[in-house]
């Protein structure tokens, strides 16, 4: 690259912890951020700006405006134009760093679409809000020897760890069974404050920098647990347990096993169900509007379509999977999609 073009990253190449060495590594790596809402706006903003080469953005929701006091890339313009958080942030993206190649992915994280997500970068970035997901994330990265970092906040605190398959305590090892639905707080019951988000996402980003750019020895490697509103920041060795890790000691990948995930999600956050189809469909979103049009109020865009009818909203993006918003009862969703959209 000409000496102009790493202008831009000056004074990160004046820290001897990266230095011009560490910017090259840097400009030809790939990240995959799993989730883009609270922490996965703040994790791109800080991968992108510091010039990674190539950055894979996933998320399957859109943006609404309880987003905005915490999800830094979006605005209320976003909302008005009905984006999916994928294609808002890259777009905001490439307005900020327009060398970074950046590949939005309007979809949600499965176990039929993992590993195409996770095995051709060299790290995945955890903005994920629920431990399904994160288990399945953790299968994919043992099973393609990808490093990855967690990260989670609720109310005023969080904590962070970095993953390296075999070389760490994995997800599994450290959280030997998935806690059950409804026995961890969630950020719909207890709330998030912003700048806890900012804290555990940059501290993520460093780690994630320092993996990328193979600085080993300056790895935490220990789980880092920060309150923001109390000023603390405590650092805990993580154990492996006593059993051995049916993940990376006996290569049982059960969550990558399961066939195609839930087919009916209740949403973290808010009043709503999401609704998996199994396969591909390309679904024609005009045609659908077509459809609706004398039934409700439709909208749509190249994304996604909205239609509203009696008091619920349902969001279809074009491979069929769709957001039922105005309910949690799983067997009202499953009704409204299959007298509307019926896939
Ligand atoms: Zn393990």
């Amino acid at each position: 690259m000409a000496m102009h073009e790493l202008d831009r990253y000056s004074r990160q190449i004046l820290l001897p912890e990266i230095g011009a060495a560490g910017q090259e590594r840097l400009l030809s790596s790939s990240v995959a951020i799993i989730g883009c809402g609270a922490l996965g706006t703040v994790i791109a903003s800080g991968l992108v700006r510091a010039g990674v080469g190539r950055v894979r953005i996933i998320d399957r929701d859109y943006i609404e405006l309880d987003n905005l006091q915490r999800q830094i890339l979006f605005d209320e313009e976003d909302i008005a134009k009905g984006l999916p958080k994928a294609i808002a942030a890259v777009e905001k993206l490439k307005k900020v760093n327009s060398q970074v190649e950046l590949e939005p992915i309007v979809a949600d994280v499965n176990p039929g679409n993992v590993e195409r997500m996770i095995s051709d970068v060299d790290l995945v970035m955890d903005g994920t809000d629920n431990f399904e997901t994160r288990f399945l994330v953790n299968d994919a990265c043992v099973k393609h020897d990808v490093p990855w970092v967690y990260g989670a906040v609720i109310a005023t605190y969080g904590m962070t760890v970095a993953i390296i398959p075999h070389h760490t305590p994995c997800f599994r090892c450290f959280l030997a069974e998935m806690p059950v639905p409804g026995s961890t707080p969630t950020c719909d019951t207890v709330g998030v404050l912003s700048p806890a988000v900012n804290i555990i996402a940059s501290l993520e980003v460093t780690e994630g920098l320092k993996i990328l750019m193979r600085k080993d020895e300056g790895l935490c490697g220990q789980l880092l647990y920060v309150d923001a509103w109390a000023g603390t920041m405590k650092r805990m060795e993580l154990g492996k347990g006593n059993d051995a890790c049916p993940v990376c000691d006996l290569g049982q990948f059960e969550f990558l096993e399961a066939r195609e995930g839930s087919y009916l999600t209740s949403l973290c956050g808010r009043e709503a169900v999401q609704i998996n189809v199994r396969g591909e469909a390309r679904l024609s979103l005009p045609g659908l509007a077509g459809r609706l049009d004398s039934v409700g109020q439709v909208t749509f865009n190249d994304y996604m379509l909205r239609f509203r009818v009696d008091s619920y909203e349902l969001t279809v993006f074009p491979d069929g999977r769709t957001i039922v918003k105005g309910t949690t009862d799983k067997a009202v969703a499953r009704t409204l999609y299959a007298r509307y959209i019926g896939l």
